[in-house]
């Protein structure tokens, strides 16, 4: 008998070459042993554009109302997208207009095997990153002057009330920037963190720059320190977990001396660099996983690389293509695992188990794509992708049994 489920998940399919190994994933690796429940998205391009992108609020509307979803990646349109897709309308990133709607934040983890050893030696669990995803210098403005004069930072309350500063008494040409943020956002931020560590067992640390930053980055740190001895230490130290505030600079020198295993709450500039940084250093984009959470606990899980274009365009000429399904398929596994601990389901948490079990061994046998063969140490067979998801298959079939 397949395996039951009782709530279904948000399936949200894709473009391209994702959306092809989504189709693989699912009937080689979930319909021959899940009873599988999902409310289908088709948020591939195309019927974004049908529906002027209706679909995509409508999963999120879905995500909300069920909790947990699985998303494939989808293209975020652009210029060329406009014409190779006759397209309506530029279309906002799926990505942001979810964001958005669950107000989340975005943690991301590399999925690590013992033959990529990552550019750290002494890496050796996942550092995941939390990345605040509003604000800042992402919705900031500037402006460049081209003589001397007084810059100030004005702000006209709704009551009335007025704050002013001088930003500097300016001597010559120069530029200037306006950002903020908002304490709500601030405060899901931290939700959503406080939330994830104590979700997955992990210490918490979150940095900025509060000693040049003060009334800034301070903000960031006091709302962090109040939500969590509000609402989260007992459970932290209940848990025997920590949650460690420090300077940005000091986060990166202790991050590269860590043995990894915790999670890295980082201001929106930060996560972008950082993450970049981290998911590198441990090998490769197609080996990060990547989860939106809500402060009220929604999950949505998805892989954290693109759509992989390049590979698409050769799959359409009849070439087979050895791209990497692990981060897809970790995004089935974690989404799987989620329902089934929330419809208290045992045995949908041990399928994603063994599904990432299954993927893991595997890679361990030597049996990989081509993008990781160049980065592992040993005996390897490079496959394509349907070979590695027919092996998998094989492997899990086993485990089931
Ligand atoms: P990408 O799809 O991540 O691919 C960039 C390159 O990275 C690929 O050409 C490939 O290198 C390598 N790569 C990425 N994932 C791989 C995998 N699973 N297996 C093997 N190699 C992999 O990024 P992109 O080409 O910049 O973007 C393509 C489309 O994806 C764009 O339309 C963009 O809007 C969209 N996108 C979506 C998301 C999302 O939905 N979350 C995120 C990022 C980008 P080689 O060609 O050298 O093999
Ligand atoms: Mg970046």
């Amino acid at each position: 008998m397949k395996i039951q489920m009782k709530t279904p998940l948000v399936e949200m399919d894709g473009d391209e070459m994702t959306r092809i190994i989504w189709q693989e994933i699912k009937d080689k690796l979930i319909l021959p042993f899940v009873d599988l429940k999902t409310e289908y998205y088709d948020l591939g391009l195309v019927h974004r554009d049908e529906t002027e992108d209706k679909v995509t609020l409508d999963a999120a509307e879905a995500t909300k109302r069920l909790g947990v979803a699985v998303k494939c990646a989808t293209i975020t349109p652009n210029k060329q997208r406009m014409s190779e897709y006759n397209l309506k309308q530029m279309w906002k990133s799926p990505n942001g207009t979810i964001r958005a709607a669950l107000d989340g934040t975005v943690f991301r983890a590399p999925i690590i095997i013992d033959s990529i050893k990552p550019a750290v030696k002494n890496w050796k669990k996942p550092i995941t990153i939390a990345r605040h995803a509003y604000g800042d210098v992402y919705k900031s403005v500037d402006l460049k002057t081209d003589e001397p004069g007084v810059a100030e930072l004005v702000f006209t309350g709704k009551s009335g009330k007025v704050q002013k500063v001088v930003v500097q008494d300016m001597k010559g040409s120069g530029v200037l920037q306006g950002a903020h943020n908002l304490d709500s956002s601030i405060s899901s931020f931290a939700h959503a963190c406080f939330k994830f560590a104590l979700d997955s067992k992990q210490d918490l640390w979150f940095s900025t720059k509060d000693t040049i930053a003060k009334v800034y980055d301070g903000n960031f740190k006091q709302i962090f320190e109040d939500i969590y001895e509000k609402y989260y230490k007992a459970d932290f130290e209940k848990n025997g977990l920590e949650y460690f505030y420090t300077l940005i600079d000091d986060a990166v020198a202790r991050v590269i001396r860590s043995e990894g295993g915790y999670i890295w709450a980082c201001k929106n500039y930060d996560g972008d660099v950082m993450s970049d940084m981290v998911s590198t250093a441990f090998g490769s984009l197609a080996m990060m996983t990547s989860v939106l959470v809500s402060p009220d606990g929604k999950y949505e899980y998805e892989a954290a690389h693109g759509t992989v274009t390049k590979h698409y365009y050769k799959h359409l000429k009849g070439e087979t293509t050895s791209t990497n399904p692990m981060a897809t398929i970790f995004a089935w596994s974690g989404a799987f695992k989620k329902r089934g601990e929330l419809d208290n389901l045992p045995d949908l948490v041990a399928f994603g188990e063994k599904l990432e079990k299954a993927s893991l061994d595997t890679l361990k046998e030597g049996i990989m794509t081509k993008d990781l063969v160049s980065l592992a140490e040993g005996k390897t067979t490079a496959v394509n992708t349907n070979e590695f998801i027919t092996e998998i298959a094989k492997r899990l079939a086993k485990e089931l049994a």
